[in-house]
């Protein structure tokens, strides 16, 4: 924990035992990280799933936080919250979940060490993460790739469509 108070931007995604109910649940929980304060949520958004595992469509959405906590400390809580909400460890890559929660950005910094990349790998191309995240986020500038409004959203791959 630190003095300061940091923006945190985290992807959500679910799949598994009402996706839209685990989310508003994960919502409420992020709320409530010691140290954090939940300042926007995303609308919810449908997609197909990505990576070719035969599985239910996804629905994501993203949170803005402001947090006292390190990327670090951060992401512990986050796997704390999938743990609490069923989250199986040793899930399949990319394979069906009960929540996701990705920390996409933490204030301007780069972090490339073992279990914790940020910015998010994989930001840049995925529209399940850009949409939701341009939501909460408008003029975002994502350290190493540029203002939020300027990276290629892909209308062909997956398809991704706002439920509410
Ligand atoms: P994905 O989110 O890519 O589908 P997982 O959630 O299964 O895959 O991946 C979890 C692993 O990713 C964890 O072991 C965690 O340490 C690592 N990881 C690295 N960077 C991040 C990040 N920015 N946010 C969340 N997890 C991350
Ligand atoms: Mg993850």
């Amino acid at each position: 924990m630190t003095e300061h108070w940091y923006p945190a931007y985290v992807g959500l995604g679910s799949n598994l035992q009402g996706p839209a109910r685990q989310l508003e649940i994960a919502f409420e929980l992020l709320a409530r990280i010691p140290g954090t304060r939940l300042i926007r949520k995303s609308s919810l958004y449908r997609s197909s799933p990505f990576g070719g595992v035969e599985q239910p469509d996804f629905v994501n959405a993203a949170a803005a936080l402001m947090t006292r906590l390190l990327a670090a400390e951060l992401l512990l809580e986050l796997q704390r919250i999938e743990n609490e909400c069923g989250r199986e460890r040793g899930d399949i890559q990319w394979g069906p979940r009960v929540l996701d929660l990705d920390l996409l950005v933490y204030s301007n910094q780069k972090i490339d060490e073992q279990g914790l990349t940020v910015p998010h790998p994989g930001i840049g191309e995925r529209n399940f993460v850009l949409l939701p995240l341009a939501e909460v986020a408008p003029g975002l500038n994502i350290p190493g790739l540029g203002q939020i409004e300027k990276l290629d959203i892909n209308f062909s791959e997956p398809a991704i469509s706002r439920i509410g």
